[in-house]
């Protein structure tokens, strides 16, 4: 045992290459932890030898031979904010490597407990920035620059790196917190000094619809604000566009619920199909109006809505988007794109530049499937015979609008138009598979709905607004 006291100075932050060669080199020289003081952020001789107040250096020691599960406690602890952090770790190295090495099981142990509940605040911390950075978009001089503000409780920014770099390869990004700042230039990740809220941006354009976008998929018939609490910690609501619309949501919910059972309108009423597709059968329609005649008499198979809803806007538009199907709104409305997934779409041709009154916006499917689940109607994805079945409305309604450019929205419209399965995300962007049509393959706007968290749901709005911008330069 050795009582001279020693004193590493490390990194600022979470400097788990510096820690983990101090912690080896006084593991190997015997170093006792009670006489080593660890400090860390002095500023200069951040990576020097940790040196003995005597004067004399500390040999490296060879590499520390841990059992499972220490380095991935080790890895997260650094970043804890506690400044005895590494002196609890370099005890927990010293304890296992002097005949305790089943330590990390006895989880009674006062420090196995405290350092995996550090391990555990870590982790939660890390979540939380995973799921709530949020970007804005800035004009700079090179283009288009996206900057987050966010307020980590521990030395994490650094580990997050590789997750938002995978998530938001494409784009020219900053993060910037009181614990350190990523930049990412499309290239290269660069890890910068502690920044100021002043510095981030405070709102933008794409924030106002994402505003309006949450107050639409906001459900009020699901409200419990103390879920909402627990999942999206009060602290975090600063920094979230939409957590400014919550109080509001919560308030209105009670009346916005009483709407929606007022609207589970009894189901529309049959027309009588055989009569009116019997006047018609054998002539083809003459016009979009005759066509359109003719879908809305037209009777739906079994679990499909008996309500058709046809496609609208002008003909000739330059540009035609296809989903999949009417949803639960459509079919209520009789028009294509009207719930929340066609507030979305609204918001992303707004933000493509182009005017949805312009446009053609149809459905592959010209009926809504759905399963009944008490007073819910949820919706049913259409089988490739369904699709096939719906294929002649919508070849007849392309030819009579002529667009200049076909947009399939999301799987069931790529396969309606191109006549097989063509996977949308290898094929995403122009294609030449959609018959005489020129064509363009994307998602569903409810895709962004279904992204696993916040960031994702970012990302994949950019992307759509992307694809449709550049459809738009295709269809000029
Ligand atoms: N989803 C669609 O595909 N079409 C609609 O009209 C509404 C939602």
């Amino acid at each position: 045992m050795n009582s001279l006291s020693t004193r590493v100075r490390l990194a600022s932050g979470a400097d788990l290459d510096g820690f983990r060669a101090a912690a080896r080199r006084l593991a190997g020289a015997d170093v006792v932890p009670e006489v080593v003081a660890w400090v860390a952020g002095d500023g200069d001789d951040l990576f020097g030898p940790a040196s003995r107040k005597d004067g004399t250096a500390i040999e490296a020691g060879a590499p520390l031979m841990l059992p499972k599960g220490a380095a991935d406690l080790i890895r997260l602890v650094v970043c804890h904010s506690d400044p005895e952090r590494y002196a609890l770790l370099y005890t927990l190295i010293w304890r296992l490597g002097r005949g305790q090495r089943g330590l990390l099981e006895i989880a009674s142990d006062p420090l196995v407990h405290r350092l995996e509940r550090m391990a555990k605040s870590v982790r939660r911390d890390l979540h939380k920035m995973h799921a709530y950075v949020r970007f804005r978009c800035i004009e700079t001089a090179a283009g288009q620059r996206f900057v987050a503000w966010f307020e980590p409780d521990h030395f994490i920014v650094e580990a997050t790196g590789s997750f938002f770099v995978d998530r938001f390869r494409g784009m020219d990004w900053a993060i910037l917190t009181p614990k350190g700042s990523l930049h990412w230039d499309t290239q290269g990740l660069i890890l910068g000094p502690p920044a100021d809220r002043a510095q981030a941006p405070a709102g933008d354009d794409f924030e106002a619809h994402w505003l309006d976008y949450y107050a639409s998929i906001f459900n009020p018939a699901r409200l419990n604000p103390t879920a909402m609490r627990g999942h999206m910690a009060v602290k975090y609501w600063k920094n979230l566009p939409e957590a400014a619309l919550i109080p509001r949501l919560i308030r209105e919910a009670p009346q916005r619920v009483q709407a929606m059972i007022e609207r589970e309108a009894p189901m529309p009423v049959h027309r009588n199909p055989d009569k009116a597709v019997a006047a018609m059968a054998d002539q083809a329609p003459k016009s979009l109006d005759a066509l359109n005649r003719l879908i809305l008499a037209s009777e739906s198979p079994a679990p499909f809505s008996p309500r058709a809803v046809p496609g609208e806007g002008p003909l000739g538009a330059t540009i035609a988007l296809v989903g999949e199907q009417p949803g639960d709104q459509e079919d209520i409305a009789g028009r294509p794109f009207v719930g929340p997934a066609g507030q979305l779409l609204d918001h992303a041709l707004a933000e493509a530049g182009i005017e949805r009154r312009e446009a053609y916006v149809t459905n592959a499917v010209k009926h809504f499937k759905f399963r009944q689940e008490d007073k819910r109607r949820i919706h049913q994805t259409p089988t490739t015979g369904e699709i096939k079945h719906y294929r002649w409305w919508l070849e007849r309604e392309l030819e009579f609008v002529r667009p200049k450019l076909v947009i399939a929205l999301g799987a069931t419209a790529t396969a309606a138009l191109a006549g097989k399965t063509v996977p949308v995300m290898k094929n995403r962007g122009p294609t030449d598979q959609f018959g005489q049509w020129r064509g363009f393959i994307t998602v569903h706007p409810s895709s962004l709905l279904r992204q696993p968290d916040e960031a994702a749901r970012d990302v994949a709005w950019l992307a759509f607004v992307r694809d449709l911008r550049q459809a738009v330069v295709l269809a000029a």
